[in-house]
């Protein structure tokens, strides 16, 4: 028996009984994909079953309010695909007179349908031979057939497309699509396959290597340099905020953010009394650290470790502010552009009002 049989075999045997396996409509279908693009099984069914009483056909969801769509949706997340859903949704009664279409190329036309999702409705509902490529997919056949490229990688895709494609069959594609995903989400796991009762043991190129938990390669972990960033947080009571703009060839050009020390290790309290920045400001006051709070923040390259320092003082003068320097009463509500980091401290320290 070929590969597609044995997999549709075991489909049809140890598939779990999920309500959306149970229909070709096509807009029943999208409803599930959409609603299961962010989201485990278990908490979107209860999602997909209130969506579908309240919204039953495309028609019911086009003129629906953004409101009512979006209450349903609440605790789902990704709000915007709720949006485009209701989008689609219009856009399919004006441009198919509500008739959900169930071929590849009119649903990838369809807001927020890429080729997964297009590829998913037109094998189940239009039976088109469309091979869907996901993590479970790519899981399975770099196991199975030995595929060593990295997860991610354009090379990676197209093998494991290639392969798909060669194997998916003319007859119930839409079987073999979910049969190889749902192979591996229950059977070929990232983590403790059920090897041992695995219907393809014996020829499993990575069970046969001893390389099941080497596959598939995992993304080259992005490398990142960790800085160290100390800001000094000075209350003004009648005035507000002290805040720098950043300048250089450097993360966040241009923007505001509180006075900086930037240093190669965690500081103390102590080392930031003695830094520049503080005998710049606050020398000739009677200013004292409060506390600190520290923050991470994750950039595609760098890790920021920072220590917000909060400052408290009896009395304090302070130069008039230089162009590179402004006292701001709310940095959040002036308009000024400020990095996430700076706003998520603002927003999370409860200093400001
Ligand atoms: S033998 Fe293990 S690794 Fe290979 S396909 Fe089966 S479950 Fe996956």
């Amino acid at each position: 028996m070929d590969f597609s049989n044995r997999i549709k075999n075991w489909y049809n045997i140890n598939k779990r009984d999920l309500p959306w396996r149970k229909t070709k409509d096509p807009y029943k279908v999208w409803v599930s994909e959409i609603i299961l693009q962010q989201t485990r099984v278990d908490q979107g069914l209860d999602y997909y079953l209130r969506f579908l009483v309240r919204f039953p056909d495309v028609a019911t969801l086009a003129k629906a309010s953004e409101e009512d769509v979006l209450m349903i949706w609440k605790g789902l997340g990704y709000y915007s695909r709720a949006r485009n859903m209701h989008f689609t949704a219009r856009e399919v009664v004006a441009k198919h007179k509500g008739r959900f279409p169930s071929d590849f190329v009119s649903l990838l036309d369809l807001k927020g349908i890429g080729n997964y999702t297009a590829a998913a409705i037109s094998s189940i509902c239009g039976n088109e031979s469309r091979p869907v490529v996901d993590g479970n997919v790519i899981r399975v056949f770099s196991r199975l057939f030995g595929f060593h490229e990295p997860v991610g990688s354009t090379q990676s895709n197209k093998l494991v497309y290639a392969k798909a494609n060669e194997l998916i069959p003319a007859k119930d594609p839409g079987d073999f699509n979910q049969a190889v995903m749902e192979f591996g989400a229950t059977q070929c796991k990232p983590v403790n396959p059920a090897c041992n009762e695995c219907i393809f043991r014996s020829s499993c190129y990575a069970y046969k290597n001893d390389l099941v938990d080497k596959l598939p390669v995992k993304k080259k972990e992005i490398v990142r340099r960790t800085r160290f960033l100390n800001y000094l947080y000075i209350p003004f009571p009648e005035k507000g905020l002290i805040l720098y703009k950043r300048t250089g060839n450097d993360i966040w050009e241009n923007l505001w953010e509180l006075p900086l020390y930037e240093t190669s290790e965690p500081i103390t309290i102590e080392e930031m009394t003695q830094s520049a920045i503080w005998q710049d400001l606050l020398t000739n006051s009677n200013a004292r650290v409060e506390r600190t709070i520290d923050f991470k923040h994750v950039l595609t390259h760098q890790l920021i470790k920072a220590r917000f320092f909060i400052v408290s003082y009896e009395s304090l003068i302070l130069a008039e502010p230089d162009l590179k320097r402004w006292i701001i009463d709310n940095p959040l509500k002036s308009g000024l552009p400020v990095p996430r980091l700076t706003e998520r401290f603002l927003q999370e320290c409860g200093c400001i009002g």
